[in-house]
């Protein structure tokens, strides 16, 4: 099987972060589930990097996100093979090329601090893509897990309007309930969840619930399954046939043309069985196979995230 696949998150550049003995180019790297030659046997042509500071670092600070781009560069890209995509040009080359692409994005803007300067700085470096939180509330707005359970700030709601001036995409995944439904009623461009799946299948708090989902369709943003086991099943072990159940019932919902994957592969400690690193997406569009079209399994692998991308990348 040849279909071309597109990962919306991964959290590889935080183990390189914590470790620089790893090898992300390494076929016998064992440390990692996404791994240059994994990517490449998978045919993965645009994988996203979630530039993400571990939680013991309480502090954060601008140069740990300058950090995480240098190991992008130092032990990530590599000519002929894997190049950084920052615009509708890289993205259409690395398609039709031979190398893969890498997208990096922010999860969790804390270090931002409301600076416009910093944003702008991301947005150069080739940043296309924040989660404004992690779980928690920061500056700009809170996270799903935040006890306070608010929304975005005054300043986060400038920072909404200053990515979407530059054309930073914005991610919902981890945003509290009240955070996303601020984030729907303060951007004019559409959305995403690059990792979350369907609550009323699992009702864990990172996933979402039918009018999120339904807000994300209608706004034509994206929604990316993940493969974290306890999103997809709670008190029952996951597989990969429970996985197809969230995009069953997004396409439910009218979104067909919206499910895309963000596998959260080296951002898990537990993986769904078949389902363990990068080398195994053929096992999902298997599965997938069993139920849907060619042209539709093409679209949640990879097309629905190319289309969303396009539109929405600077275009050089
Ligand atoms: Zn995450």
């Amino acid at each position: 099987m040849k279909t071309p696949v597109i990962d919306g998150h991964c959290d590889v550049l935080l183990k390189l972060y914590n470790n620089p003995a790893i090898d992300f180019h390494d076929p016998k790297e064992g440390r990692l589930d996404v791994t240059y030659s994994r990517l490449r046997g998978s045919h993965v042509k645009l994988q996203f990097f979630a530039i993400y500071l571990p939680e013991r670092i309480t502090e954060a600070r601008f140069d740990h996100y300058l950090e995480y781009i240098d190991i992008f560069h130092r032990q990530v890209e590599r000519q002929g093979k894997l190049r950084l995509v920052r615009t509708r040009l890289d993205l259409e080359e690395v398609m039709g090329g031979q190398e893969i692409g890498g997208l990096l994005t922010l999860e969790g803007a804390d270090a931002l601090n409301a600076s416009p300067l910093y944003t702008r700085i991301l947005y150069h470096l080739g940043v296309r893509l924040i989660g404004p939180t992690w779980n928690y509330g920061n500056w700009a707005a809170d996270g799903i897990l935040e006890p306070r359970r608010g929304g975005f700030s005054r300043k986060g709601k400038s920072f909404i309007k200053d990515c979407g001036d530059l054309g930073i995409l914005l991610d919902a995944s981890h945003l509290s309930v009240a955070s996303f439904w601020d984030l729907a009623a303060s951007s004019p461009r559409p959305f995403v969840a690059t990792h979350s799946n369907a609550k009323a299948l699992c009702g864990h708090p990172r996933n979402l619930d039918d009018r999120q989902l339904e807000e994300l369709i209608r706004r034509d943003g994206r929604i990316g399954v993940t493969f974290v086991p306890y999103f997809v099943e709670s008190g029952k072990p996951a597989s990969i046939a429970g996985l197809v159940r969230h995009i069953d019932h997004i396409c439910s919902l009218g979104g067909v043309d919206r499910v895309v994957l963000g596998s959260d592969f080296d951002g898990i400690s537990e993986w769904i069985p078949g389902l363990e690193h990068a080398g195994q997406f053929n096992r999902l569009e298997e599965e997938l196979r069993k139920h849907y079209t060619e042209a539709q399994v093409t679209g949640f692998l990879s097309r629905n995230w190319y289309t969303f991308l396009h539109s929405h990348l600077p275009p050089f």
